[in-house]
């Protein structure tokens, strides 16, 4: 393992934004995570691990220790039976690639998860999902070495305290868990309806009436195809914020007073989810090109900030806050940014 000293951050965001890491090393299996934290505890350095940068935002101060790219691959099945199959991933497996894998042997639990960017192991720490689906309701348990332990152990998912996109490794546990693999139990169904509107629309269009996993991911790829930029091509970390959850009164209270109808969902509590792309929208955001900060939201969907030509973090922090701050006047809402800012309260 090499590790490599004062390495620009942002190819590591595909944001491409941020400073720059005094170290950088690339991790291949468990064995190299461990020699590499135990070299940074020895310069008494922080350490994070990475997987595809597609949910981090890096600061323009840079990261003042060891960052760890995971490219641990590992795709095995370790028990199967007529219905089931138990899959441990590798953590820096691209996740899209896993969805397609398991999806091609016929594999229902993950299908809806499908373009996400990024890799396996990132997928718990803010519990994804989408289209009805979350890593929650398929996870087993992760494989992770302990910073407190100080050795691999294996977390069941009962103990990740998975929420609405979060979970410990994003919360009480940011930056103890190193993440080097996760055990998924999928099964030889077929995914169970309702569907999203969306989806349900795809099906009635292409006369599915019958979808297997195959029939889902294809709707998947095609809807977020058709909205979301590719972060290959257009600079972007997804969407930029989580979609609120607030008290069901609150959202009368709106309807009420801005004469509108506000998009939402039931959650639980008697709180309801809201649109957070409805609420940039309503708030002025549509297909904004920012040309103080060079940021700009996506035309076919506002939720997604994209890098036009911003120099620095701070940069698309001042927009970010511009939306922020128009949301909450316009709604009394106040959006809750989604990617990671690193570094912050470094845990090593
Ligand atoms: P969308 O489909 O416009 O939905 C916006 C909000 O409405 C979300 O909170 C969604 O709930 C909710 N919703 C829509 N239809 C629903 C239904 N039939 N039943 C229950 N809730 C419903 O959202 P989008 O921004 O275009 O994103 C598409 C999907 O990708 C969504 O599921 C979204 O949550 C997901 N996504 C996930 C992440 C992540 O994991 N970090 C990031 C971006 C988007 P849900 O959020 O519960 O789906």
């Amino acid at each position: 393992m090499t590790i490599q000293n004062n390495v620009s951050l942002a190819p590591y965001s595909t944001m491409g934004l941020g400073g720059r890491a005094a170290y950088l090393a690339d991790v291949q299996t468990r064995m190299d995570i461990l020699e590499a934290l135990t070299w940074a505890q020895t310069h008494n350095l922080p350490a994070i691990l990475i997987g595809g940068g597609s949910n981090i935002i890096w600061q323009d101060s840079g990261f003042p220790g060891l960052v760890l790219i995971n490219h641990i691959q590992r795709f095995e099945v370790f028990e199967e039976d007529d219905v089931n199959v138990y899959l441990t991933i590798g953590g820096g497996e691209g996740w899209d690639s896993v969805v397609e894998r398991s999806v091609a042997a016929g594999l229902t639990g993950i299908e809806a998860l499908s373009l996400i960017p990024g890799t396996a192991g990132a997928v718990p720490i803010q519990n994804v999902g989408a289209y009805g689906q979350d890593i929650s309701q398929t996870l087993v348990s992760i494989e992770a070495f302990d910073a407190q332990a100080k050795d691999f152990v294996i977390v069941p998912a009962t103990d990740c305290n998975f929420g609405y996109r979060t979970s410990r490794f994003k919360t009480t546990d940011r930056n103890r868990f190193f993440i080097s693999a996760i055990t998924l139990h999928l099964t030889k169904g077929m995914p169970e309806p309702p569907f999203y509107p969306e989806v349900a629309d795809y099906f009635a269009e292409h006369s599915i009436t019958q979808p297997k996993p195959a029939d889902l991911r294809q709707a998947v790829v095609a809807i977020r195809s058709s909205k979301l930029p590719d972060p290959q091509i257009v600079k972007n970390c997804g969407s930029f914020f989580a979609n609120p959850t607030v008290p069901i009164g609150q959202v009368v209270q709106i309807q009420a007073d801005q004469d509108m109808l506000v998009p939402n969902w039931p959650a639980a509590n008697n709180m309801v989810k809201v649109s957070a792309a409805w609420l940039i929208e309503r708030a002025g955001f549509k297909n904004i090109h920012d040309s103080a900060s060079g940021m700009a939201t996506w035309p076919q969907q506002p939720l997604v900030f994209v890098n036009e030509h911003a120099q620095t973090t701070a940069d698309l922090l001042s927009f970010k806050q511009k939306v922020v701050d128009a949301v909450q006047k316009k709604f009394g809402i106040r959006l809750v940014q989604e990617p990671e800012l690193i570094p912050e309260n470094l845990a090593m």
